[in-house]
């Protein structure tokens, strides 16, 4: 069988995964859709998100859900048959389309109201399975929290009484978005091979949706080029974590160095699944996980290295107290933890042993949610329940993984590179065998 023959099927995946977005509003965050792509018209809106980034129409239209269904499983099928003469080289691609469609397939039957158990859920997904966390955990670091802090009270109320400490006062915050932004930037472009012309224009304005954090406008995109305007927040509650976090995660080195490396392997080998990226999809685990270790690594995976920006940088241009950053070590464990706990609230309550209210109860005990926020916060968790696997589970996995092929720093980013353009499998990043093929045709 030819490469043609394969690049049709891919070509099924992408049509059905753009038309399911009828369905799925959230599913589809990148799209490639030619070799370049111009906004032409300036009739769009600042106050909501669209996904993608710019409106694909008629692209949409013509299935219903059942449709595909069913040409979901037909594509599976004749995935399966491909692979019985498929080329070794082609392995890789030929399991990812698999994998994919898979995912496609599952999302589909859980849209037409099919309930499966959480954890079977993630791993048809994503392929990630997360092993229920030690609720010690929670008990320890909340108590580790509450002789550390500053201030009096229970360990709950240090705790956000530090966190109103952490935020960035509203004047500031511009100046802090963009000199993180120009940070993240700089230390992407000097430790991969990529390009220096995707640094976002950095914005602020109040957004209508205060749970929103930022929103973003492509403008366009072209080979190693890719132009953004981000929105953030005003009325989001910016603490120094969040900031770091979403920077680094959302920009570069995390999600938009992915776009970037998907749409130049797009363009260079006209493979059409490098073209979407799914959000229900082990895809959207393995950029989840990757951007957010990413930020680590920005640092040499050492946490001293971190905190000397976040004290150099956004305490400073926030205005807050410096001496206060001595703690973030500590905080930023916490929040690793409260991951999990949104995790573990998710996860009971979708697997209907725990209720709304035991979950949210569970959230405000140890300060994952504000004081009387519990069941909202569980409520807006539950919008997208498998989050916590996809994203702070896979940072988990994917930080394993990272170090059990090279505690260099520099392979790392060399890996984190091949790795956003290749054929990845969770799985095997999981069990640690994953190793990107190199195709002789790609640079
Ligand atoms: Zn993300």
């Amino acid at each position: 069988m030819t490469e043609t023959a394969l690049n049709s099927l891919a070509q099924e995946y992408v049509d059905l995964t753009i038309c399911k977005t009828r369905y799925d509003e959230w599913d589809l965050y990148w799209l490639t859709e030619g070799p370049f792509w111009r906004r032409t018209s300036m009739r769009f809106s600042r106050d909501y998100k669209i996904f993608p980034d710019y409106e694909v129409g008629l692209l949409k239209h013509g299935r219903t859900l059942q449709d595909i269904l069913e040409e979901s499983a037909r594509l599976l099928e004749n995935l399966e048959q491909y692979k019985k003469t498929a080329p070794e080289i082609q392995m890789q691609r030929v399991n990812y389309l698999i994998d994919h469609v898979g995912h496609l397939h599952t999302r589909t039957r859980m849209l037409l109201g099919e309930h499966i158990p959480f954890n079977e859920m993630t791993r048809q997904l994503y392929c990630l399975v997360a092993p229920e966390y030690d609720y010690k955990k929670f008990d320890d670091i909340l108590e580790e929290l509450g002789q550390a802090l500053p201030g009096t009270g229970t360990p709950k109320e240090k705790a956000l009484a530090f966190q109103e400490k952490l935020m960035i006062p509203r004047d500031r915050l511009l100046a802090v978005m963009r000199q993180t932004t120009q940070v993240f930037h700089d230390i992407a472009v000097a430790r991969m091979d990529i390009s220096h012309n995707n640094m976002p224009r950095v914005r602020v304005r109040e957004l209508p949706d205060e749970n929103m954090a930022f929103l973003s406008i492509l403008f366009g995109y072209e080979y190693d080029r890719i132009e953004y305007e981000r929105n953030f927040n005003l009325k989001y509650p910016w603490t120094v974590d969040r900031v770091v976090e979403c920077i680094g995660h959302e920009m570069e080195p995390g999600h938009l160095t992915y776009f970037e490396m998907r749409l130049k392997t797009m363009i260079d080998t006209c493979w059409p699944e490098m073209g979407v990226i799914s959000q229900y999809s082990s895809s959207s685990a393995f950029t989840e996980g990757s951007a957010r270790r990413s930020v680590y690594m920005s640092f040499d995976n050492s946490m001293d290295k971190l905190v000397d920006f976040e004290r150099e940088v956004v305490f400073d241009l926030a205005g807050l107290d410096k001496g206060l950053a001595q703690l973030m070590p500590l905080w930023h464990r916490y929040c690793d933890i409260s991951g999990y706990g949104k995790l573990e609230a998710t996860r009971n309550t979708w697997d209907g042993k725990w209720s709304k209210e035991e979950a949210g109860a569970f959230l405000e005990k140890y300060a994952f949610a504000l004081p009387g926020t519990g069941v909202d916060a569980l409520e807006h968790l539950a919008v997208d329940d498998g989050h916590f696997v996809a994203h702070d589970y896979a940072r988990d996995v994917l930080r394993d993984y990272f170090d059990s092929v090279t505690t260099d720093v520099d392979q790392q980013w060399k890996l984190y590179q091949r790795l956003c353009a290749s054929h990845m499998s969770m799985k095997e990043i999981q069990d640690k065998t994953f190793r990107p093929v190199a195709y002789d045709f790609l640079p």
